[in-house]
């Protein structure tokens, strides 16, 4: 019984999904949805991401957190919209559903927004099974959480089209496994396009920067 409800919800929001990515590809908008564990560096990527290329893009972003306004507040700070999704009144639910993200762009005002991050809630399960209708999916991981999470977590890192490591300038302290992770995440998503970064030193900003325009000139055309 349970589990046929939640196929229900789950089919109700891949349609949802759906209409989304076509909605937002024929607004030319591009719209990434990033989902890690909480304290990966979603909201940080985001912000020095938007930082870097706020002189040729416009940017929205809409913020899940199941309580709270901190992050939407610290990324209020770069005059962009950001559009709060709650999810305490929904159950606490820990992942962002389809019609959630539409109904937060009402806000917006299409026309003038290029990009829009999707900083969905953080942990490494169920984000994974709500499409949100973004176009591309990230996954952080952060150096200290270490290398087996590709193998623990494998939904998550198969339905990311790119992965960002995040907190590089940690390795020598905290130590990783960096083959065994590459290992770990060939067994689930052999493809998926993987970036190093370190926001602390920017090291690695380059080709995630590269990709992150790429992406949004794809959408233009
Ligand atoms: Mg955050
Ligand atoms: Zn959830």
């Amino acid at each position: 019984m349970e589990v046929k409800v939640l196929q229900n919800i789950l089919q109700a929001n891949d349609a949802f999904a759906e209409e989304n990515r076509r909605f937002f590809r024929e607004k030319r908008i591009l719209v990434l949805n990033v989902m890690g564990s909480p304290g990966s560096g979603k909201t940080t990527l985001i912000e020095k991401t938007i930082r870097m290329l706020e002189d040729r893009y416009n940017f929205a972003v809409i913020e899940g957190d199941v309580a709270s306004t901190i992050d939407a507040d610290k990324l209020s700070k770069l005059d962009i919209p950001v559009a709060q999704i709650n999810t305490e009144p929904f159950g606490g639910a820990c992942h962002l559903e389809a019609n959630w993200i539409r109904q937060s762009t009402e806000s917006f005002d299409l026309d003038k927004i290029d990009m829009i991050f999707i900083e969905n809630v953080g942990n490494l399960v169920c984000p994974a099974e709500f499409d949100t209708g973004a176009h591309k999916n990230i996954v952080i991981l952060s150096i200290p959480e270490g290398e087996d999470k590709p193998a623990k977590y494998p939904l998550m890192f198969r339905v990311s089209h790119a992965m960002v490591i995040s907190k590089l300038d940690l390795i020598d302290a905290v130590g990783c496994d960096m083959e065994l992770l590459h290992e770990n995440l060939k067994k689930v998503n052999d493809g998926i396009i993987r970036f190093k970064v370190s926001s602390k030193s920017g090291e690695g900003f380059d080709d995630w920067l590269k990709w992150v325009q790429n992406e949004i000139e794809g959408i233009k055309k």
